[in-house]
């Protein structure tokens, strides 16, 4: 596109390049309506939580009681194969492998499995609910060599955070996407500044992640947004290609076990309050999550270690994700954050509603799925 067409266009600015800014950015690229906007994408990469997560998604069976956040993690995972179409992703980025949920005490996991087949029976996206014997998870997860009972989801994923970001990118690049690799403040009017100066745009999506507060600051708002320290390790084992199509192990209050083609697996993940932004990887992580597979899989060692990734989660003091328009400035200054540690299931959701809201302005409330923004920024 040359610069004299992009003048009639509409500009929006996307700052912060994780998965509610990249699914925001490709969506913005392929809906209707695309045709009529620039978007130029500000990101540095910098203690991204999306590069580093551990990429499960299955919200179905978790433990939390908060009925908005349920809804839009049930959403997202429905999207998230549509995504993958709409964008041509991989077979290397999302798989839908099944998830495999344990509990510690019998009783309690026969009650999962009774409450797994209630909800099933409304949302389909779960796919098939299955008792398993421990020898039946031994079966599906061979590496395993003392596997635990569990319950079958088989409409669980996993999805590799780092290389999803990457492809929905380079497909809106080749649309309508200018990507700029640099950390950008605001001015007080909500002008960008980068490295050409100040820019005035149309719209704009903040997903700044666990950096908010700091993005909005400027603004003269205060964004209630924590950051958390999250530590996993990626082993190497002896494997095939076929691994890719094993299903993930969540054992209760333990680290869970994912793994993926070639022998990959990785181990996640730490939950380091006092962290905050620290990204220095550490051997006490690495032995508390190596000790935490041992329980499963006696035969892991150190020396099987390849990579440790560090990133920084958001936290809400209530734990929910909010996204909306940051109505007491602008209402064309859309947010999204304080993700936690489910937001690989709750990103892309955000990302498509609000690139819909721009594009459409605005047709669906978004208050089934999160409390207003002035909850989370005053
Ligand atoms: C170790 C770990 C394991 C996890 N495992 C899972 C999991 O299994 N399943 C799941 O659903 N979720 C998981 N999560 C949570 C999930 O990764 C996050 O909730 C989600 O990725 C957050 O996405 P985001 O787009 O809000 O922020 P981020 O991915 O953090 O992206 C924000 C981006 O904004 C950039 N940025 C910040 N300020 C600026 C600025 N001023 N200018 C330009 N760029 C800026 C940052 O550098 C960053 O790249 C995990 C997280 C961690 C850390």
């Amino acid at each position: 596109m040359n610069k004299g067409s992009d003048y009639f266009l509409r500009q929006v600015a996307i700052i912060g390049g994780g998965i509610i800014g990249a699914t925001a950015a490709f969506y913005l690229s392929f809906l209707k309506g695309s045709e009529s906007v620039h978007v130029t994408l500000y990101d540095d990469g910098t203690g991204q939580a999306t590069k580093a997560a551990s990429g499960i998604i299955s919200p179905w069976l978790s433990k939390r009681r908060n009925k908005r956040w349920y809804a839009l993690a049930k959403r997202g995972a429905e999207l998230l194969p549509q995504l993958v179409m709409d964008a041509n992703l991989g077979a290397d980025v999302y798989q839908q492998t099944g998830t495999i949920v344990t509990r510690k005490d019998h009783a309690d996991l026969l009650r999962l499995y009774t409450e797994a087949q209630r909800r099933a029976a409304d949302t389909p996206a779960m796919g098939d609910i299955v008792l398993l014997t421990a020898d039946q998870v031994g079966q599906r997860m061979p590496f395993i060599t003392n596997p635990p009972e569990g319950v079958f989801v088989s409409g669980g994923a996993k999805i590799d955070g780092s290389a999803f970001v990457t492809q929905l990118l380079r497909n809106a690049e080749s649309r309508n996407l200018t990507i700029v690799k640099q950390r950008v403040k605001l001015d007080r009017h909500g002008r960008v500044i980068d490295h050409t100066g100040q820019r005035q745009f149309d719209n704009m999506i903040i997903a700044t992640g666990a950096w908010m507060k700091d993005t909005l600051a400027p603004l003269g708002v205060k964004a209630a947004i924590r950051p958390q320290k999250g530590q996993l390790i990626d082993l190497s084992l002896a494997a095939d290609h076929s691994w890719m199509k094993l299903p993930v192990l969540m054992p209760e209050g333990s680290s869970d076990i994912i793994p993926f083609a070639n022998g990959k697996l990785v181990i996640g993940a730490t939950h380091e309050d006092d962290g905050q932004f620290d990204l220095t990887p550490t051997q006490s992580a690495q032995s508390e999550l190596l000790g935490n597979a041992k329980v499963f899989i006696n035969t892991l060692s150190r020396n099987q270690i390849v990579n440790v990734r560090v990133g920084t989660r958001a936290y809400t003091p209530d734990f929910g994700p909010f996204f909306g328009s940051l109505t007491t400035i602008s209402d064309s200054i859309l947010v999204g954050g304080g993700l936690g540690s489910s937001g690989l299931t709750t990103g892309p959701i955000i990302g498509y509603l609000l690139a819909k809201s721009i594009l459409q302005r605005g047709l669906e409330s978004f208050e089934a799925y999160t409390k207003p923004v002035s909850a989370y920024i005053h």
